[in-house]
Formats: structure tokens, sequence, C-alpha cells
């Protein structure tokens, strides 16, 4: 990599952590009635507003160990970790898209401007559910008619993707509407739409089974954690929120181009 490489791959890595030190912002406030542009950030404990220099993402939290500088109270981990995934997502995209595009291509550009806007709708949806257990509709609707347009201009055909939304989504609709809610919510149906909208049919089903993978290992994990400090372990829907895996599935098979033939092979 030369050194204009380096440059960029620094410049998105600033603009990831800044992009999301906002969507920290868009997660605490969404639904609360205060605005995202509205006041100054402060110490949720000592209410002490926040300089400058205890704004910078990622790297305040360090120098200041996770503390409040006034009150010393916990910093949550959720900025830290949200700021850093970002910056992460920001670079793999970078990569992805720097293998078949160059850098100083509009093409390039484009592609990476509008995934970068998805893939923080995204991150935004899986904090949100980790958090509140449910999906903002809001969201999920920008990111389908956001990766829908994304689709369209990369030229797949229209049936393509039809054929991708109603493959992917079927299945789980089924499980929403067979067990009444239970297994599924209506926003992991959603997400469903989103994953064949973005990955279409055979990416979409790759990433549907590696999202029930992901969520299988957690719950055996989840329950015996649970086992050893001898709890009662949590029924299925109020332990799984099921978003974040077909959320990281989609962001996988996105970056790795994992069709079903593919995954199907690895246990032939
Ligand atoms: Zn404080």
């Amino acid at each position: 990599m030369d050194i204009y490489g380096i440059i960029f791959y620094a410049f998105i890595l600033c603009l990831g952590t800044t992009i999301g030190s906002f969507l920290n912002v868009v997660i605490y406030r969404f639904n609360t009635g205060m605005r995202f542009d509205e006041g100054r950030s402060m110490c949720f404990s000592c209410s002490k507003k926040l300089e400058w220099y205890e704004l910078i993402p990622l790297v305040s939290f360090i120098i200041q160990l996770g503390r409040c500088r006034k009150c010393k109270s916990r910093i949550a981990w959720q900025y830290p970790i949200v700021e850093l995934l970002t910056a992460i997502v920001f670079l793999l995209t970078t990569y992805h898209l720097g293998t078949m595009y160059s850098f100083d291509s509009s093409v390039f550009v484009m592609y990476l401007v509008g995934y970068m806007f998805l893939w923080s709708l995204c991150v935004v949806m899986a904090v949100y559910d980790i958090r509140h257990k449910m999906i903002p509709s809001l969201f999920v609707y920008l990111s389908i008619a956001l990766a829908f347009v994304l689709r369209v201009v990369s030229g797949a055909p229209l049936t393509n993707i039809l054929i991708g939304i109603v493959a992917v989504a079927l299945p789980l609709w089924l499980l929403y509407f067979l067990s009444k809610e239970k297994w599924m919510g209506f926003g992991d149906v959603l997400i469903a739409i989103l994953m064949g909208t973005v990955l279409g049919f055979s990416k979409g089903l790759a990433a549907l089974m590696i999202s029930f993978w992901i969520g299988a290992i957690y719950g055996i994990v989840v329950m015996l954690i649970g086992k050893l400090k001898n709890k009662r372990t949590l029924s299925l829907k109020s332990a799984l929120p099921f978003g974040p895996f077909l959320l990281i599935a989609l962001f996988m098979v996105y970056l790795f181009n994992w069709t079903l033939p593919i995954i199907i092979e690895w246990f032939a």
C-alpha cells in the first residue's frame, strides 16, 4: 500500500469512530423526545458538560480510563464499543470495495458512502435491539430503501432482488406467524427482507443459515453460563434478540461473498 492508501485508511478510521460517536447519541436519544442535535453531551451522573477534549471518540475514553473526569463515575462501555465497531465496519467495507474498484473512481466513492450509511443504520439497529429487545421500524425501512437503491444502481435485475427478498424473509415470516411471535418478532422478518435485498437469493439464504448458527452457539454459551451460575435459564425469546445475529451474518456474507453452495460444501 502506498502513502495515499495509508492516509485514506487513517481518514476512514477517524471517520468511523466519529460516526460511531454520533450513532451512540442516536441510540440513546431515539424515542426519548430529545433531539439529536440538541445541547452538548454531558456526564449522566454529575451533569458536567463535556469539553471538546473529553469528546474525542475512543481516545478520551482510553485517556480517562473509562471514567468521568469530575465525578469519576464509569462511562458506559457502549460508547467505546460502538465507536470501535463502526470504525472496524467502515475499514472492512473500504477494503472490500477496494478489491473491486480503485480508490479514486467515482463508483468506489458512491458505494463507500452508500454502504457506510447502510452499515451505520445496521449498527444502530443491532445495539438498539440488544438494549430494548426491539428494532424501530423506521431504521429498518430506511435501510431497506437504501439497500434497494444500491442494488438497482449496481445493475441487479428487479426480479433477482424480489426473489431474494421472498426466499430469505418467507422462512422467518413463517416462524413469526406459526409461533404467534414467540420465536420471532416482526422486526426480525423486516431484517430478513433487508438481508434478501442486499444479498439476493443465494448469499441471502447463506446469511440466514449463518445467523441461526451464531444464534445457536450463543444460546448454548448462555445456557452453560446460566448452569454454572445455577440460575434458571431464560426462555428462548428473552435470551436471544435475534436481530444482531441476522445483522452480523449479513455483514459477514457481504464481505466474504459466501453463497449457498459454498455453505453446503462446508459440510459435504
Ligand atoms: Zn461525572
